[in-house]
């Protein structure tokens, strides 16, 4: 199915609306070059050599299919709900992200263009997107926030080995949305060069669609892997929402079964009252971010508030506009959970399942352990385990050794 599917009330129209979501606002000069990204994905989607191709790497590069893991221990711990983890972390490169970057990188190849673009928090796209270009063959650039660089040096030194260029960018908050901008403004000045790689379900149409076609292997492989081991579909889905990727890979394939719950869960940070979280589905309003209509944290000008996240690849002021919708149409739920509960989940699943999760993912992992054990023990979950948590455990260390202090 391609994005312009316009059977399903969930998928974007023509235009990339989700309702009132979505859509592609750019400068003029733009328009023309993303217009030709939405033509070539178009025209890529529907040519089975294009789809063959990027099978064939998914399972011969990436690993694919990932494991669907039934979590025993923490079941057992929990006491409630079967929990499933969809083993995203198992990748090539530790996460969701090469899917979609492999996806973009045969499309930039396709179309002719000679070099990738793109911002990264974590530095987890910014090392997918690099491993992409490495194999597919195409020079990279990746613009990363001055603090993220700090927190995230080993993903640094990943890019550099795969031969990117990487921009340290000191604007503003020196985190991920100061990196969208500073990598947008290079490729607005050349878009004949680049291909834009977007990270995430965001930024003008068709990336919101595009990214979760590329995104929604994961949702198929769960739900032929649930069936075979539990001959019915799962009763709850959950995943970490930042802009949104990995969240619309697990949900894609299951939004026409209705009696599938689907839930996002969203850095509470340190409390919703203040500025420290990065909650946009819970405390955002409508408005414009990086060339889409969606949720946006921002203040009485419509300024990007500034945002915090334990998960620095989670915090971000806006989300994809298909979450937007889904919400406004009832069929997704969203939550948040705090920093603390997010670490608490990454220990725990550490120590009872023998798996470090990443932060990200760590957040879906909060939530399965509130809700588990308020649901019956026949009911079953998939949370989406997005990443693994190698790059994190340095940060965790401190974190765990300022909260033993203070
Ligand atoms: C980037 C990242 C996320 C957040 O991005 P989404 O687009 O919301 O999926 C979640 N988990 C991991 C491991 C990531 O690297």
């Amino acid at each position: 199915m391609t994005h312009s599917d316009s059977h399903s009330p969930y998928r974007a129209n023509a235009e990339g609306f989700f309702g009132d979501f979505g859509g592609a606002v750019l400068p003029p000069h733009l328009a023309g070059p993303m217009a030709d990204v939405a033509v070539a994905y178009e025209e890529a989607s529907a040519d089975p050599k294009f789809q063959d191709e990027l099978q064939a790497l998914l399972s011969k590069y990436v690993g694919r299919p990932s494991l669907l893991y039934f979590a025993e221990n923490l079941t057992r711990e929990l006491g409630g709900a079967r929990v499933y983890l969809k083993r995203e972390d198992l990748n090539h490169t530790g996460a969701h992200k090469i899917n979609h970057c492999l996806g973009e990188a045969l499309l930039a190849k396709r179309m002719g263009k000679k070099k990738l673009i793109a911002e990264t928090g974590a530095g987890q796209h910014g090392v997918a997107l690099a491993t992409a270009a490495a194999l597919v063959g195409l020079e990279c650039e990746i613009h990363m926030g001055a603090i993220d660089i700090e927190k995230q040096h080993p993903n640094v030194i990943r890019m550099e080995l795969l031969g990117a260029k990487v921009v340290a960018v000191e604007e503003g908050g020196r985190s991920l949305k100061e990196a969208v901008d500073s990598a947008f403004g290079v490729y607005a000045a050349a878009p004949e060069e680049y291909f834009f790689a977007i990270g995430s379900v965001v930024g003008p149409h068709p990336f919101p669609s595009m990214v979760r076609d590329f995104q929604s292997v994961v949702g198929r492989e769960a739900r032929a892997q649930i069936l075979e081991a539990e001959g019915r579909l799962p009763d709850l889905l959950i995943a970490a929402v930042g802009g949104g990727s990995n969240a619309m890979g697990l949900f894609d394939a299951f939004l026409n079964d209705e009696s599938v719950r689907v839930m996002g869960v969203e850095p509470g940070g340190e409390g919703l009252e203040g500025t420290r979280h990065a909650a946009t589905m819970t405390l955002g309003t409508p408005g414009m971010l990086h060339g889409m209509q969606t949720k946006v944290l921002q203040d009485a000008e419509g300024e990007p508030s500034p945002v915090h996240s334990i998960a620095s690849g989670l915090d971000y002021p806006g989300v994809g506009p298909q979450h937007a919708h889904l919400e406004s149409l009832g069929r997704a739920e969203y939550v948040s959970v705090s920093d603390a509960e997010t670490l608490a989940a990454f220990q725990a699943l550490s120590r009872i399942e023998g798996i470090i999760p990443a932060l990200e993912s760590s957040h879906a992992l909060a939530q399965v352990i509130k809700v588990a054990p308020t649901m019956p023990q026949d009911a079953i979950i998939i949370a989406n385990l997005s990443g693994r948590g190698d790059k994190d455990v340095d940060y965790v260390a401190e974190l765990l050794k300022q909260a033993a202090t203070a």
